[in-house]
């Protein structure tokens, strides 16, 4: 036993001497007084030796033991240190690119404002609508010629894509009591081509105001009092007769044109005025669908396209820039 500890000790010391770095101090250090280590090994083999030979060998490992540990540890301290990386906390940091909302749903959700504190509140609903929400419960039954006026993208099961947002407002009025003041934003599709004018997924605006003695001057204040606040205090706006099924008297809003002033100019088609939307009192008939007397209650309503007023207000011509992602476009127009 006494020569095994002595030839061990040989190997050990060898071994911690020949080590060149800190991995192999480590590999070492395990295979000598790890748990699988030669030394460790012998001192759990003292227990089989006989009695008398037990105490010496028993020292003589301790005393190995120790050693080696020893030796490690000052082998240690001559291996080279482990390089520390350097921070240079004074080099600027690396911006990291951060995301930005769509154009459209920055002018969408700058509308709302607008009208949220004008007291509306938000209503959504599906973009996926039966006929009869879509169409006729606004006053707009089958074969009324004004269902040609809308290109309708068909389901196979016989629903269709909403081709306005008007049909939150029946949804509203059936779930709701007057008085009511909503706003409603949402996508709608028409089966139109992909020009620069149209695109067959648009964004619409739906706006409701259902209260006693709501008249026509009160929807030409309001919508007034929204384009001053999108378009600067010296907008103005015009009503332009105009034929929808669901609302009597219809207009089509006319805003005075934001880039000459009313001068005229490219974008109102030297006109001095762009059409933003469309709208009109609530038709009786519409009111009656819903189990609203339209003897008590009258309403008005609109609907604005989100492209459009997003087009007036970045100075866009082409409407297909909104939907073809080109971030160079995206953030120009941060
Ligand atoms: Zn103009």
């Amino acid at each position: 036993m006494q020569d095994k500890i002595e030839k061990l000790r040989e190997k050990a010391l060898k071994l911690i001497e020949d080590v060149k770095s800190s991995e192999e101090l480590e590999r070492a250090r395990v295979s000598l007084l790890g748990k699988k280590g030669e030394i460790t090994g012998l001192i759990r083999s003292i227990g089989k030796l006989p009695p008398e030979e037990r105490p010496l060998a028993g020292k003589l490992l301790n005393a190995l033991k120790r050693e080696v540990e020893e030796k490690i540890e000052e082998k240690r301290k001559t291996l080279p240190k482990v390089r520390k990386v350097k921070i240079d906390t004074s080099i600027p940091g690396r911006r990291p690119k951060t995301g930005a909302l769509h154009p459209l749903t920055r002018i969408e959700e700058e509308i709302v404002d607008i009208f949220m504190r004008m007291g509306f509140s938000v209503e959504y609903g599906p973009e996926i609508e039966t006929d009869y929400y879509n169409f006729t419960a606004l006053n707009t039954p089958e074969h009324h010629p004004a269902r040609d006026l809308h290109d309708t993208f068909y389901l196979e099961d016989g629903n269709l894509l909403r081709t306005h947002t008007s049909p939150v407002q029946i949804r509203v009025m059936e779930k709701k009591k007057p008085p009511l003041r909503i706003i409603s934003p949402g996508r709608a599709y028409r089966f139109d081509p992909f020009d620069p004018s149209h695109s067959p997924v648009f964004h619409q605006v739906e706006g409701l105001w259902v209260d006693r003695d709501v008249s026509f001057s009160d929807l030409k204040g309001t919508l007034e009092a929204f384009g001053k606040e999108l378009f600067g205090k010296e907008t103005r706006i015009k009503l332009v007769p105009h034929y929808f099924p669901f609302t009597e008297p219809s207009a089509e809003v006319h805003l005075s044109c934001p880039f000459c002033k009313e001068k005229g100019c490219r974008v109102c088609k030297y006109t001095g005025w762009v059409e933003i939307a469309g709208c009109g009192m609530v038709h009786p008939e519409v009111l009656r669908g819903v189990g609203i007397d339209p003897y008590q209650w009258t309403g008005f309503a609109f609907g604005m396209g989100v492209e459009r007023i997003a087009m007036l207000r970045y100075g866009i011509d082409d409407i297909r820039n909104f939907y073809e992602n080109d971030l160079r476009f995206i953030e120009g127009l941060r």
